[in-house]
């Protein structure tokens, strides 16, 4: 049988709940007090506990945390992996277990409670690195040995890949061990040297363990931390792809009822951009999980960041031929393929979200409509660069944002002179502060 999202929700919670995590409840998608952000990862509620600063209800937490992150939003839906929402689970031991045991349980629900074929499975490990003065992470490379992981797949990788910071500064560090699934040579690149880490398909990260064991200093000193931590997180819809054998991320459960009615609105059509009904059925899920925490399309902070995600899923629309207002029409879909991964009283509130949607979109219709047609006559230069000018005019001028510009012609083959828009958007604000000088000086 297959598993459905929820249960496998059921099936990790369950497991950490019978060895004896405590779980969490989750913390709303916006943080609350912060008017710009939203949750990113599964831990960041939990900083208090990871850095000794509050006492934790348990050494041992486990909790189903939703996030949104914007950080590569151009890249969803080009690959099969990369949402702008998603949902995380974790586990943690806050001073308590250590690399063993975070490895044996991660194993452990796998292979026995999610039934991952064990062939399947591939890991990547620190390699350390001389620059930092951080050492390779043989421990996990034991421990991985211990538990039957085949030297072969046991990847070690560097700092970028494989180093968890909290930035570039001091703070607490560690290597971290990755857990990809084979998802098929024939997804792969075919290059001998495809593994994971390889920006191909074939490998898919599902899940990072992460080893808080230093405490790097400002003069770039490591000591090791008194208190060590375990921080994991595993991406549902990832797990869900490989347990459900789906296309993608974007076909997993959770999105098929919008995806049908997707089909229904704009039938499919042969030599459609894969990407196009993804990124519609993607940023609509990142709408409604911030809508059900009142994150309505605006213009600061959080609240551009869902009218940007309206926008990008309009203009999608029309790709698919879709003139009128229609990603109202998608939240209830997308509302039932949650099930039971929202609250009943979350259902309940999806309808008053329709009409906020449709709102947006309609506001931006005209100014869509417009602006790609003002596009299609846009030419670039002998280089292939286009005058980036015309993108701040554009938004200067009509409101079409200049990202989105930039993401329509750049479909067209062509570059962006970025240099140039950055003129004029710096000719443009002396002016507009010089006209607001002189007005109130007559007044
Ligand atoms: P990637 O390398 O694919 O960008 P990541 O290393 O940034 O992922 P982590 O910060 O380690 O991701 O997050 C833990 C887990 O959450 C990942 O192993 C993955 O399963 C899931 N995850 C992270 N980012 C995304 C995303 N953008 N879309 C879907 N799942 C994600
Ligand atoms: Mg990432
Ligand atoms: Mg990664
Ligand atoms: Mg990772």
């Amino acid at each position: 049988t297959v598993l459905s999202s929820p249960q496998i929700v059921e099936r990790y919670l369950g497991y950490f709940r019978g060895h004896g995590h405590y779980e969490l409840p989750s913390t709303p998608l916006a943080v609350p007090g912060n008017s710009t952000s939203f949750i990113i990862a599964g831990m960041q509620p939990l900083l208090p506990y990871l850095r000794a600063e509050t006492l934790p209800p348990s050494p041992r937490l486990s909790s189903v945390q939703r996030c949104l992150r914007t950080d590569d939003v151009e890249a969803v839906g080009s690959n099969d992996r990369k949402m702008s929402a998603f949902l995380m689970l974790g586990n943690w031991s806050i001073g308590e277990y250590w690399k063993r045991e975070a490895i044996v349980m991660a194993l452990e629900v796998l292979l026995q409670h999610l039934e991952v074929e064990r062939e399947r499975l591939w890991v990547t490990v620190y390699a350390g690195d001389e620059s930092l003065g951080l050492p390779g992470d043989d421990e996990a490379i034991n421990e991985w040995l211990r538990v039957g992981m085949p030297n072969e797949r046991i990847v070690p990788l560097g700092s970028e890949d494989n180093l968890w910071t909290m930035g570039d500064g001091p703070g607490p560090c560690g290597p971290s061990s990755e857990i990809f699934v084979d998802r098929g040579v024939a997804l792969g690149c075919g290059r001998a040297t495809c593994r994971p880490g390889c920006d191909c398909e074939r490998f898919m990260e599902v899940w990072n363990l992460v080893f808080m064991q230093y405490e790097r200093h400002a003069d770039g000193s490591l000591t090791t931390l008194p208190q060590r931590n375990i921080d994991t997180g595993m991406g549902l819809e990832r797990i869900a792809t490989v347990l459900q054998g789906s296309e993608s991320v974007f076909s997993t459960d959770v999105f098929l009822p919008a995806l049908e009615r997707l089909r229904e609105l704009a039938p499919e059509q042969e030599g459609e951009v894969r990407r196009t009904r993804r990124m519609i059925v993607d940023h609509m899920r990142a709408v409604l999980l911030a809508g059900l925490v009142d994150v309505r399309p605006g213009r600061d902070g959080r609240s551009s960041v869902v009218r940007r995600l309206i926008r990008r899923a309009a203009r999608q629309g029309r790709v698919l031929g879709l003139e009128q207002p229609f990603l109202g029409e998608l939240l209830s879909p997308l509302a039932a393929g949650h099930d039971s991964l929202l609250t009943s009283q979350e259902h309940s509130h999806v309808q008053g979200l329709v009409q906020v949607v449709t709102n947006e979109e309609r506001m931006f219709s005209r100014v869509l409509t417009q602006g790609l047609s003002l596009l299609e006559h846009v030419e670039a230069n002998e280089q292939g660069y286009v005058d980036g000018r015309v993108l701040f005019q554009l938004h200067a001028e009509r409101g079409f944002p200049a990202d989105l510009a930039a993401e329509i012609l750049v479909e067209r083959g062509l570059s962006i002179d970025w240099q140039r828009y950055e003129q004029a958007r710096q000719q443009h604000s002396q002016v507009s502060r010089v006209s607001v000088k002189t007005h109130f000086q007559s007044s």
